[in-house]
């Protein structure tokens, strides 16, 4: 995406609200969006509203693809995927318009909002805003769809499953918004799930790059490139839930993060396959091979590891389960041609991540991890550690386990969790 021009012309405060599927999963719900959105223009701000497909839908969507043909040509796929997005726009425009509003609902192709042509996982390249602009002059609600775009040979495209929050935050970025709401089914980003983790905790704000790692790690609140834009417009984005009037969370720049804390929270992902190739020879070409495919493979390759063992060499990592049926010929051809003598693939695991600006800093971490794990007899392995996260393998049967005993351990519901070494006597946590 192209750096966003300021617009000239209304001074009136922009807001940008994206709902996802389950604020649109029925008439009642579109009602109470059209609300939403009314009851902002009404306090005196421009309003654009962008929209998932109702929820459910888009799964089906596909589903009915996959019936025809059981690998879908992509271009097509987005044809279909995209006329979730076309109806939930429209009904939400019809509902504002039923409540005495003025809007004006917009696809993809009428911005128009362009990508490139990669169907399924398409990048924006630049939003239009000439169009949005007019209605907003007029008074207008502009409802835009989220998740699609259009290329530069005017197909349809998508944007990747989540797209939605792509399309808001790049909006708002463009249109230099004062605020981008991620309306959701939750209300703002906590310390750990709280299904799994009753005492996870509601963050009040949380840095971008923390908020990248979380996303990527797992957390669904957010689709991970909609991060990476905001964090490189630093749009303003408040994570918040539909069907409360509470503050949600805040994602700010690391400097202006207003929570005294090292940590954020936790993350699991969940059926992640371990692949450990050994007995490769040791040969920088070879390793550059390997390197090669697994770029190739574009999905997310984690925890890799390299060890040398005399002349020979070692390489493990980790990715996700349903990619393994589409790596597993190349990986295959790979240990032909690399010469491992073995390959053994672990499936069923989860991997559990603790994030925070703090970790990098404090070797004791890393060291607590392992201590209330082990304590619980959960083994982990293939620990990690970068600048702001530690991730390790767990068995997914013990995963929720593992969660709730680091939520514990890092005192992560209190809201100034430090991380300290033990000073009892025992040594003890
Ligand atoms: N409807 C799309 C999906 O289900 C995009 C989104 O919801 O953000 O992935
Ligand atoms: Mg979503």
């Amino acid at each position: 995406m192209s750096a966003p021009e300021k617009y000239p012309g209304s001074r009136r405060p922009l807001l940008v609200k994206k709902f996802g599927g389950t604020s649109v999963a029925d008439i009642e719900r579109i009602r109470k969006v059209a609300r939403l959105a009314l009851e902002s223009q009404r306090e005196g701000n421009d309003v654009v509203v962008v929209v998932s497909a109702m929820s459910g839908e888009t799964n089906r969507l596909l589903g009915l693809a996959h019936q025809v043909l059981p690998l879908p040509d992509a271009r097509e796929l987005d044809v279909i995927a995209a006329t979730g997005e076309q109806v939930s726009t429209a009904l939400t425009a019809l509902a504002i318009q039923a409540q005495g509003g003025q809007a004006c609902s917009f696809l993809g192709h009428q911005l128009p909002l362009r990508t490139d042509s990669a169907f399924t996982r398409a990048r924006i390249l630049q939003v239009e805003q000439e169009r949005i602009r007019e209605v907003l002059a007029c008074g207008q609600i502009a409802v835009v769809a989220g998740f699609q775009g259009v290329d530069s040979n005017d197909n349809i495209t998508t944007l990747g499953r989540g797209g939605s929050d792509i399309t808001a935050v790049a909006l708002a970025a463009a249109l230099g918004a004062d605020v981008c709401e991620i309306y959701t089914d939750v209300e703002g980003i906590y310390t750990a799930d709280p299904r799994v983790c009753p005492s996870g905790r509601k963050l009040k704000s949380i840095s971008y790059e923390e908020m990248l790692e979380l996303a990527s790690l797992g957390a669904k609140v957010l689709q991970v490139r909609s991060v990476e834009i905001a964090m490189k417009y630093e749009v303003p984005v408040h994570v918040r839930g539909t069907f409360t009037e509470e503050e949600g969370t805040w994602l700010v720049s690391r400097e202006t993060a207003f929570e005294a804390r090292v940590l954020a929270g936790l993350a699991c992902e969940h059926n992640q396959a371990r692949v450990e190739l050994s007995g490769l020879e040791h040969h920088p070409e070879r390793m550059a091979e390997l390197m090669e495919l697994l770029a190739e493979l574009n999905t997310s390759v984690d925890l890799l590891r390299h060890r040398q063992e005399g002349t020979q060499v070692s390489i493990s990592f980790t990715l996700p389960e349903g990619e393994l049926l589409r790596a597993k010929p190349s990986l295959e051809r790979l240990v032909d041609d690399l010469g491992a003598s073995a390959i053994q693939v672990s499936t069923g695991l989860t991997k559990v991540s603790l994030v925070g600006i703090g970790v990098r800093s404090d070797p004791w971490i890393a060291a607590r991890v392992c201590r209330s794990l082990a304590r619980h007899r959960i083994p982990v392995s293939d620990l990690a550690v970068n600048e702001l996260r530690i991730s390790g393998l767990v068995e997914g049967s013990r995963a929720d386990e593992a969660l709730r005993i680091l939520h514990e351990a890092f005192e992560l519901a209190r809201a100034e969790a430090s991380v300290t070494r033990p000073t009892n006597a025992e040594g003890a946590w």
